[in-house]
């Protein structure tokens, strides 16, 4: 039985230009291609647990323009209820624009537009459907205020919290996040948020215990091509990753992260869900872009046979 996931996130619409090299400040270079594609954290994190079969319903601000239009029939093409996804009036969609080069290297420049007017307001609007989900999703791209208050109310509404800390947020205040059931950074974020190192395994699990002891849940860091570490109060266990020839690995984190919540939701033990969890985004890896790269139940049921 799939379970009830609700996401308070971002959406955010991709502008890629491929360029034979990366400009200079102030040069006018001609691209070798475009393409447009959707994501966010937040929207991907959903997108992956609607496609697996999860009930989603997204809490995020769209644009008041045509990427705002754009990311609504995206979002209810991926089948998520749109009951609390609003225009932010006068307020551009959130983008991110990217330039790659020949080599696979990017630049990246992400405007939150939309994203940065989510107010705990609309979360607190949201509430009564909240109530009724197994799980909530969070990540960071949207205001930090927003963040605590959602975390403050699954609380009291004794809900379980996945918080994906990405990206980094240099000003995040764990204190006011004691209560989550999961974080799930990944090495970069997991080096941020404690201080800590992570250069070798042992540093990365001296670093992941170190979170797992602030109290903010079970901790799960995902380690792209070498898998993922889970820490909870019964020890470390590591989740191994698949051997694949990689694609594209953007948005491997969202579908991690979007599994595992979908795999938790319908009721199976956490070290089941983070395999599965780990086996889709590994199945991610081998397709182009984000969204675009989520397989279906029957797609993955095929990836595993
Ligand atoms: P992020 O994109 O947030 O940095 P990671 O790179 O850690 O996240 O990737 C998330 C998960 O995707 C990993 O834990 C792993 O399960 C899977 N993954 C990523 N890259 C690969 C890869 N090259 N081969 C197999 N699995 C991968």
């Amino acid at each position: 039985m799939a379970g009830r996931i609700a996401v308070i996130g971002s959406n955010n619409v991709d502008l890629v230009a491929t360029v034979p090299r990366m400009p200079a400040p102030g040069e006018t270079l001609a691209g070798t291609g475009f393409s447009t594609g959707f994501g966010g954290k937040g929207a991907n994190q959903a997108v992956a647990a609607a496609r697996l079969g999860s009930a989603v319903t997204m809490v995020t601000r769209t644009g008041d323009d045509g990427f705002g239009r754009d990311m609504r029939r995206n979002l209810l093409a991926a089948g998520i209820d749109l009951t609390h996804v609003t225009k932010a009036p006068g307020l551009p969609n959130g983008v991110a624009s990217i330039l790659v080069d020949p080599a696979g290297e990017n630049t990246i420049v992400i405007v939150a537009g939309a994203n940065a007017a989510l107010s705990p307001a609309d979360v607190d609007r949201a509430a009564p459907d909240l109530a009724r989900c197994d799980l909530i999703l969070l990540q960071l791209e949207i205001p930090l205020d927003t963040v605590y208050h959602t975390v403050a109310l699954a609380a009291r509404l004794g809900l379980g919290v996945i918080l994906n800390p990405a990206p980094a947020a240099p000003g995040l205040d764990l204190s006011r996040l004691r209560g989550l059931a999961w974080i799930c950074p990944n090495e970069t974020e997991l080096s941020q948020l404690t201080g800590l190192a992570v250069e070798t395994p042992a540093q990365i699990e001296a670093a992941a215990r170190r979170l797992y002891a602030q109290d903010l849940g079970n901790v799960v860091v995902t380690l792209g091509a070498r898998g993922a570490a889970l820490v909870t109060a019964a020890g470390t266990t590591a989740i191994p990753a698949l051997t694949v020839a990689p694609v594209d690995t953007t948005g491997a984190g969202d579908a991690f992260v979007g599994a595992f919540a979908h795999h938790l939701a319908a009721g199976n033990a956490p070290e089941r869900a983070l395999r599965l969890a780990s086996a889709y985004a590994a199945l991610s890896v081998t397709r182009p872009g984000a969204q675009s790269s989520y397989a279906t139940p029957d797609e993955f049921a095929a990836f595993l046979a």
